[in-house]
């Protein structure tokens, strides 16, 4: 058998070996009543585990290893964090540990308690040759209610990952929500291209400046545009042009200065998608509402959601324009569904999850989730991989777990920590 750690920590964890007439590698009998909590720090395998050996009942921490003799190699006999351990759980006892004040350590060897078919589960799953995802050929055959189970833990983990962003953000703008959503709503305008630029324009321009112009769409158009350094050049038609002026005017009145022009990128991207056309909807939602976190926080289903998005009024220049004093054919410039779904995704859902985990209301929290369940899923190779593999990706729900799953578990082979893997390891 090629015997890893993990798969012995996995075994001890859920007690998967024979456990008639345990004894210690000396003879003693030993009765196992909870096998510990995991410890991923320094120190012991596991904490707080209680058993019996002989007639002394412990509750201390036990250490793993697949030799006895890895005690003295990892250097546990000078280390006082290892005084504590009440048992020694090992594959094989190829060294017996005397401690330095000459008592055995109690040593319980599992070579003989581990069954074959249980072992080469584990080795197909973590060892066998597959294409996908170590689990491909079972993963069908696990049941609905621990896939569903499974898939909204890492969910839940994943957005828990995101909202770590949305609080240290949240700290810079000394608790400011709404400022912090509409620096996270920036940059995800941007999408994928120029996210990096969008948010820097976001902070370079407070949404309070902004809120002072809400009734006037040529400065707000002109607060943006010029923050994000289009207004820099000679322009000829008169819509840049008067935005020029204005913004000549509000920049000396607020002290601003523009983000570098050449941050924005164009390449590769459809006309629709150019960042021009992207701030251009930015600031018809700024004209649209203020306050924006405070409305979502406020509008219960997705449809009133994705109504703030619908329609915006870009201004008419943008109609025959995809950059400035360059005519183009005549096209509405409003955002498309799949953007509004994607922009929900990525920053109402976070803000929403986040909200609820900073204030802990779990009602937020579930909010999050329900609008995940609502959204459509997003087309990716990894949801068609999983669909390849029998599993239904119906909602953004399915696809955003599907994702954190195959990221941070499948291409690590993590299979001993996911409860999909516990359950192929476990199937009669
Ligand atoms: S981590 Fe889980 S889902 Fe991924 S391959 Fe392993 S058992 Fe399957």
């Amino acid at each position: 058998m090629f015997f890893t750690e993990d798969f012995l920590h996995y075994v001890w964890k859920f007690r998967l070996f024979d456990r008639e007439n345990l004894q210690t590698t000396t003879g003693e009998p030993i009765e196992v009543f909870s096998a510990g909590l995991q410890n991923s720090d320094a120190g012991p395998d596991f904490h707080n585990a209680r058993l019996r050996i002989g007639d002394t009942t412990w509750a201390g921490n036990v250490e793993l290893h697949l030799n006895s003799s890895d005690w003295h190699k990892h250097g546990h006999a000078s280390d006082n964090a290892y005084n504590s351990v009440i048992l020694h759980v090992v594959y094989r006892d190829d060294h017996p540990i005397v401690l330095s004040d000459g008592r055995h350590l109690p040593t319980l060897e599992l070579h003989d308690r581990v069954s074959s078919d249980l072992y080469n589960r584990y080795h197909n799953l973590v060892f066998g040759n597959q294409q996908i995802i170590p689990c491909e050929g079972s993963i069908r055959f696990v049941d609905d209610i621990t896939l569903r189970n499974w898939l909204t833990r890492v969910l839940v983990e994943r957005l828990e990952k995101r909202s770590m962003a949305v609080i240290a953000a949240l700290d810079k703008n000394r608790g400011d929500w709404e400022e912090t959503f509409y620096q996270f709503l920036a940059a995800n305008f941007g999408f994928k291209t120029n996210a990096l630029p969008f948010e820097l324009m976001a902070k370079s321009l407070p949404q309070l400046t902004l809120a002072k112009h809400k009734n006037n769409p040529l400065q707000i158009e002109s607060l943006i545009f010029g923050q994000a350094g289009f207004l820099e050049d000679d322009l000829t038609d008169e819509y840049p042009k008067s935005l020029k002026e204005e913004y000549s005017f509000l920049r000396k009145k607020y002290n601003l200065a523009p983000i570098e022009k050449h941050l924005w990128k164009f390449m590769r991207l459809r006309p629709q998608n150019f960042p021009t056309i992207r701030l251009a909807q930015f600031a018809a939602l700024i004209e649209r509402s203020n306050h924006l976190f405070s409305k979502v926080l406020e509008i219960k289903d997705i449809a009133g959601l994705r109504k703030l998005f619908t329609d915006l009024e870009v201004n008419l220049y943008w109609e025959t324009h995809y950059r400035f004093d360059t005519a183009s054919k005549s096209l509405s410039k409003s955002l498309g569904q799949s953007s509004i779904d994607i922009l929900l995704l990525n920053t109402f859902v976070l803000f929403l999850f986040s909200y609820g985990k900073h204030n802990q209301q779990e009602y937020y929290i579930n909010r999050s989730l329900k609008i995940l369940e609502q959204l459509p899923a997003e087309q990716n190779n990894i949801v068609t991989n999983f669909d390849l593999l029998g599993i239904k990706v119906n909602t953004a729900f399915d696809s955003q777990a599907l994702l954190e799953l195959k990221n941070n578990y499948c291409n690590y082979k993590k299979c001993l920590q996911c409860g999909v893997g516990n359950k192929i390891l476990r199937m009669t």
